[in-house]
C-alpha cells in the first residue's frame, strides 16, 4: 500500500495541499497518497489518532487545529516550539514528531523565489495571530535591520513579543506614522474580509516589497494600497503555501522537491 498523508482541518475541502503534494510525489517518484481529513471541532485528536492507527505516516494541519497539534505532539522542533503552533506531523512508531514550516516557507519564497533580501532590511509584520507568530523566528534568523510588529490590539502584539527570546518592537498602527520599511508582510486576516489594515501612508520605502500571506482572491485591499503607495514589488502568499509544503515533504520523505514547476502550475490555475 502507498504511504498515506493528509491535510487535517475544518474546513478542508478548499485546500490545495493534496494537489501540491501529489505533484511533488510524481516529480520525485515517491509512492504516496495525500488526501483531505475533515475533523469535527473538538475531535482533532480522535481524527488524527484514527488516521495514525490506520497506518497514516503524516499530517499537515490547518485552521483551526494548529494549537491542538502543538499539544498533541510528543516531539517538537525548535520552530514549532517558537511558533507554539504546528502545521506538520510525522508519525514514527509511538512518536508524534511536530514542526512548523510556515516561517521557512515565507523566507524561502521571499529569498528564493522573489529574490528579496531580508538581512539588513527593515521589516514590518502586520498581525499578531498564528500566522504572524509562526514567521517571527525564521525572519529574525535572517538578521533584518529591524523587525516591527504592528497589530490592532496593541496588548496582543506586546504579549506576543514578550514570548520570544529575541527582542523586537511591537506597536500600534498609529505608531507607524512617519516610518518606512523595505518589506511589509500582511499576516492579518483582513484580506479574507476584504479589509485593509489601518496603515498610515508612506510606510513603503523606495523599492519596497509588499507581501500578503493571503492568496487566491485577486488583488487584495492591502496589495492595492501598496500599489497606490508606490511599492516596487507585490506578492501574494501562494509561493509561501508551496514552499511550506516543500519543507513538510522534505521532513516526511527526506527529499527536497523542486517547488518552481508546482508554483507555476498553481499560479496558472489561479489566474485562469
Ligand atoms: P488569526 O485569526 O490567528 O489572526 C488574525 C490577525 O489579523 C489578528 O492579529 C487580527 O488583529 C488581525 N486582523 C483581522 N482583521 C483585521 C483588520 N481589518 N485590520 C487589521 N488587523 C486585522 O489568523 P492567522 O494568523 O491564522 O491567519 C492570517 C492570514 O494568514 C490568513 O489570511 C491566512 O489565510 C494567511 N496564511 C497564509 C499562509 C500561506 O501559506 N500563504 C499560511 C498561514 C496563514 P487583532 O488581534 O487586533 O484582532
Amino acid at each position: 500500500m502507498s504511504d498515506q498523508y493528509a491535510i487535517i482541518g475544518n474546513p478542508v475541502a478548499h485546500s490545495k495541499s493534496p494537489l501540491i503534494h501529489m505533484a511533488f510525489a510524481r516529480q520525485t517518484g515517491q509512492d504516496l497518497v495525500y488526501g483531505r481529513l475533515l475533523a469535527p471541532e473538538g475531535a482533532f485528536v480522535a481524527t488524527a489518532n484514527a488516521f495514525r492507527a490506520g497506518g497514516g505516516r503524516g499530517l499537515n494541519v490547518t485552521l483551526p487545529f494548529k494549537g491542538e497539534a502543538f499539544r498533541f505532539a510528543t516531539e517538537l522542533s525548535e520552530r514549532a516550539r517558537a511558533a507554539r503552533a504546528v502545521n506538520t506531523l510525522k508519525f514514527e512508531g509511538d512518536a508524534i514528531i511536530a514542526d512548523n514550516t510556515d516561517g521557512v516557507g515565507l523566507v524561502n519564497d521571499l529569498v528564493g523565489n522573489l529574490r528579496c533580501a531580508i538581512a539588513n532590511r527593515r521589516i514590518l509584520l502586520l498581525g499578531a495571530g498564528g500566522a504572524a507568530r509562526g514567521v517571527i523566528e525564521p525572519l529574525l534568523h535572517q538578521n533584518p535591520a529591524q523587525l516591527v510588529l504592528a497589530n490592532r490590539s496593541l496588548e496582543k502584539a506586546r504579549l506576543l513579543a514578550q514570548s520570544f527570546h529575541r527582542a523586537f518592537e511591537a506597536c500600534s498602527y498609529a505608531a507607524l506614522a512617519g516610518r518606512q520599511f523595505d518589506l511589509v508582510v500582511n499576516a492579518t486576516s483582513a484580506s479574507l474580509a476584504g479589509e485593509l489594515p489601518p496603515l498610515p501612508p508612506m510606510v513603503f520605502a523606495r523599492g519596497a516589497l509588499a507581501y500578503d500571506m493571503m492568496y487566491g482572491k485577486g488583488e487584495t485591499p492591502f496589495l492595492a494600497f501598496a500599489r497606490s503607495e508606490g511599492a516596487a514589488l507585490l506578492a501574494d502568499g501562494l509561493g509561501m503555501l508551496v514552499e511550506q509544503a516543500a519543507e513538510s515533504f522534505f521532513i516526511w520523505r527526506g527529499l527536497r522537491p523542486d517547488s518552481a514547476p508546482v508554483l507555476k502550475l498553481l499560479r496558472q490555475a489561479q489566474d485562469a
